[in-house]
């Protein structure tokens, strides 16, 4: 579904990404976990355009992304979600969700409103569907910024630290909603650091520490105390909890 073949990206002479491969399988939940300034955003942002590279391939359901594709509905294809909710402020929450569809891939007006009342009932926030952001808590929010990624029927979905905006009484019901995408076999890269999350949803963990990834395994792996894990994954883990 997703595969990231030897990638590497500069910043003048500042290398961010060192020479990354991750392959997602359809279905797949991959846990992304690293130091602040790794190059987390980086790596998942490449996934559907957001950030270009200067090595190394990337195949997202069978399309190449290089510069004659079309980015604008490679996004359409592969959604987003930030840890900012970005949802637009003069837009309800049912507007915020059928603005893509109605925009970007024509549906029609009266459908997109029946598909975004459907998400909005599925992430729990019917009642609230006529409300601007201003007027949703933040765990509302980004669970309306869930919705509106699955409004556009999305092959895959980037999560760019979810929950770190947000009041710790708040994670778990944004974690609960991509807990059942999840389980409903939607594909996922998640960077968080919200290790009972990965321990509970991930197929796999990747840990990434200056640009390079340092694991990729099963999650069980990833976790077991073995000492077979590099220092650097045992002191971040020690860190964090
Ligand atoms: P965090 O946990 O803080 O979100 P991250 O792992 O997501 O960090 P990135 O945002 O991917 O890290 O950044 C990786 C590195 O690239 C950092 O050192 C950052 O300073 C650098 N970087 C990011 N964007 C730019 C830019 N536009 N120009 C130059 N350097 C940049
Ligand atoms: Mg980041």
């Amino acid at each position: 579904m997703i595969e990231i073949n030897n990638i590497s990206k500069w910043y003048g002479k500042y290398q961010v990404l060192n020479d990354c491969s991750v392959r997602v399988a359809k279905g797949e939940v991959v846990v992304v976990c690293g130091p602040s300034g790794s190059g987390k955003s980086t790596l998942i942002k490449t996934v559907n355009g957001l950030e270009s590279f200067q090595q190394g391939d990337i195949v997202v359901d069978g399309t190449h992304l290089n510069d004659a594709i079309d980015f604008p509905k490679l996004r359409t294809r592969v959604g987003m979600v930030f840890q900012k909710f970005e949802l637009f402020p003069h837009l309800t929450a049912t507007e915020n969700i059928t603005l893509g569809p109605i925009k970007a891939l024509s549906r029609d007006k009266a459908a997109a409103r029946e598909k975004a009342h459907a998400l909005l009932r599925r992430v729990g926030l019917l009642e609230h569907k006529d409300k601007y952001p201003a007027q949703l808590s933040g765990g509302q929010q980004q669970r309306v910024a869930i919705a509106r990624a699955l409004a556009m029927d999305p092959i895959a979905i980037l999560f760019d630290e979810p929950t770190s905006a947000l009041d710790p009484e708040m994670v778990t019901e944004v974690l609960d909603v991509m807990t059942d995408l999840a389980n409903e076999g939607m594909t996922m890269i998640v960077v968080t650091h919200e290790m009972g999350f990965a321990r509970r949803v991930a197929d796999r963990v990747i840990f990434i520490d200056g640009g390079s990834i340092v694991e990729d395994c099963p999650k069980e792996e990833f976790f077991d105390n073995s000492e077979r894990r590099p220092d650097r994954v045992k002191y971040f883990l020690s860190k964090i909890l």
